[in-house]
């Protein structure tokens, strides 16, 4: 399905705030693509599409995700909206016609990340945390010139302030995230 197509639908399936969310990472990732040389069309789709199963509801997230043969654990049972992610990538194989593997990981993955994350994996998670539209933390100016100057520099450090964040609040941390950050925290 061509971008065009896609960002159409999408308009339709997302509320306001999440859709211009949607078109802020398919620019950045398309951004951090250009500096990086990785595949800018790819970059795009994987942007525009990365929150595609966003707005299902959490009830329903479970049930499609059992529905389609996705794993489900506890720590994603009591936290559904941990799933956006694994049936986003999903949905953008079967309703918006992705083929792409590097794609569809990059969707799946951007939520926690994971340990040797492609180029394209490592874009889409950074380009979701930076996009213009986001809330400015504190970290957010040097995280946003990492991101174009040192990539996995940015990825460390994203990591990092997010298991400080999650950990100090009530949201439940996806071990994964944890799993991630062990490995980029002594990438050099
Ligand atoms: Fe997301
Ligand atoms: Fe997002």
């Amino acid at each position: 399905m061509e971008l065009k197509k896609i960002g159409k639908l999408l308009e339709k399936e997302l509320d306001y705030k999440r859709f211009e969310h949607t078109k802020g990472v398919e620019y950045t990732a398309a951004s951090l693509a250009m500096v990086h040389g990785a595949d800018i069309e790819k970059a795009m789709y994987a942007g525009l599409l990365h929150d595609c199963a966003k707005a299902i509801e959490d009830s329903e997230k479970i049930k499609l995700c059992e529905k389609y043969g996705l794993s489900v654990n506890d720590i994603e049972r009591s936290n559904p909206g941990l799933l956006h992610a694994k049936l986003g990538a999903y949905l953008a194989k079967s309703i918006y016609e992705v083929d792409d593997p590097e794609i569809l990981g990059a969707i799946e993955w951007h939520t926690t990340g994971h340990p040797g994350m492609t180029l394209l994996e490592k874009i889409v998670f950074i380009a979701d945390y930076i996009e213009p539209n986001r809330k400015h933390l504190d970290n957010m100016d040097e995280v946003r010139k990492l991101a174009f100057t040192d990539l996995d520099g940015a990825v460390r450090r994203v990591l990092k302030d997010t298991l400080t964040y999650l950990g100090e609040g009530t949201k439940a941390v996806d071990p994964m995230t944890k799993e991630t950050y062990e490995y980029y925290k002594d990438l050099k």
